[in-house]
């Protein structure tokens, strides 16, 4: 039905691409490019095998504006999904905006020398986007994505206004290293050591990274220390959801995560500006990640679960007061390796990279502009959620979080 570019050769375009592929009723004509093409085509290959299907491969540098929109104008795909990083969103915005093509990332933009990852540098362009007659779709991974889904969800079937929000993320995996991130390393150290920001009262309150840490009992993962941190799906929730009086966002880390990542955030590994050794400019976070294993390795190894989900309190649709819900997804590391080679992580957000793919592919998600998931109906998403993977349960707890 439809033409797409991914862009992006990680574990998240792997798993996306796999999936698209498995769904070529929606996605006729898959391409594929990446700063490396040779992780492109190994991706094609694993794709072949697996499905059968063809997928086109080429390198590019996504920061190139002009050589970007040469490409996405010589291939002509309906969309562009972005599946790269964070700091290319606004020159892969740029480029279809010259090559005419639709937009979809599943993380906000974050300049390369400020940790600070925030939406209005995205919303800035929705005038652009608007007058050019495309659509940008944000966040459509898993956190955000499914998380912001999961809260439209329980607000349109459940909920008449959510007062509390609490996301819960674990990962459960292990991969039996000491220490390796299971996403990239970069953005996810930048991420887990930026200071904590919650919604509460009208505004975001800071308080030092990791300094909030609660036990919970995660269904079939077992009890988790989780830690309060920022995560981006609160800027955009608090903005589409003006009843809440708190959002918060809670992260698993296990005690051997914490103890390395204190080490190295205290011997300043973990900066993020230039340092000089031997003569030459390095920064030594991006030294880190250059010695710790590539995510895309770890999926042999890992095994164990993710569990992530909402938990909203809030006045019931259906008049009979105040009732708290939980809604979550639970995902096998092994399960996802045997069916795209990613783990469940990389599995968790190229899953719903491809769902919000579909929703524009089939302008069953349209219209002209900038748009956060939390705009659109979030039932499609949720049935192919159930349809393609990442099954979804919903319960009513006994009253608000404890915590
Ligand atoms: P990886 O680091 O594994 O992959 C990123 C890919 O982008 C690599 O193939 C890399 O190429 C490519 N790339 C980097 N810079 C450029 C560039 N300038 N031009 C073209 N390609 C480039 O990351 P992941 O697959 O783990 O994550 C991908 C994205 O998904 C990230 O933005 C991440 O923040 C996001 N994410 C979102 C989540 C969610 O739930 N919403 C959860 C996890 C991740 P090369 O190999 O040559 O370096």
């Amino acid at each position: 039905m439809g033409k797409v570019l991914v862009i992006g050769a990680g574990g998240v375009g792997s798993v996306a691409v796999h999936k698209m592929a498995m769904n070529a009723d929606i996605f006729s004509d898959i391409h594929l490019a990446s700063r490396t093409k040779s992780k492109c085509d190994a991706i094609a290959v694993s794709v072949k095998e697996r499905t059968g299907v063809d997928v086109a491969t080429y390198a590019i540098d996504a920061e190139d504006v002009p050589a970007l929109a040469a490409l996405i104008k010589q291939i002509g795909p309906k969309l562009v999904v972005n599946l790269a990083l964070p700091y290319q969103d606004l020159t892969i915005m740029d480029a279809c905006l010259i090559a005419g093509a639709h937009y979809m990332d599943t993380a906000n933009y974050e300049p390369k020398d400020v940790a600070k990852f925030e939406y209005h540098w995205q919303w800035a362009y929705q005038d652009r986007f608007k007058e050019a007659g495309l659509t940008a779709l944000l966040g459509s991974g898993f956190d955000p994505g499914v998380t912001s889904v999961f809260a439209m969800w329980l607000k349109k079937h459940k909920l008449k206004t959510i007062r509390q929000l609490d996301i819960l993320d674990c990962n459960g995996g292990d991969h039996g290293q000491a220490f390796a991130t299971n996403f990239n390393p970069e953005i996810n150290i930048r991420e887990v050591t930026a200071p904590a920001r919650h919604w509460e009262g009208g505004q975001f309150v800071e308080t030092p990274a990791m300094a909030n840490k609660v036990q919970f009992d995660f269904a079939e993962v077992g009890p988790k220390n989780m830690y309060m941190m920022y995560h981006e799906e609160l800027e955009s929730l608090a903005k589409f959801l003006p009843e809440l009086e708190r959002a918060r966002f809670w992260m698993t880390f296990g005690d051997e995560y914490i103890k390395h990542l204190t080490v190295l955030q205290n011997v300043g590994m973990t900066r993020i500006d230039p340092v000089i050794y031997n003569g030459v400019e390095i920064i030594p976070l991006q030294f880190l990640k250059a010695v710790l294993p590539e995510p895309s390795t770890l999926g042999a190894t890992t095994k164990g679960k993710t569990n992530i989900g909402d938990i909203a309190t809030g006045e019931a649709l259906d008049g009979s007061g105040e009732k708290t819900f939980y809604i979550k997804n639970i995902c096998d590391h092994e399960e996802c390796y045997a069916e795209t080679g990613n783990q469940a992580v990389s599995y968790t957000t190229g899953v719903p990279a491809m769902i919000g793919a579909a929703m524009i592919m089939q302008d069953v998600w349209s219209g002209a502009g900038v748009f956060n998931i939390e705009q659109f109906d979030p039932d499609p998403f949720m049935d192919m959620l159930n349809k393609h993977g990442l099954p979804w349960s919903v319960e009513e707890l006994e009253g608000p979080v404890a915590f």
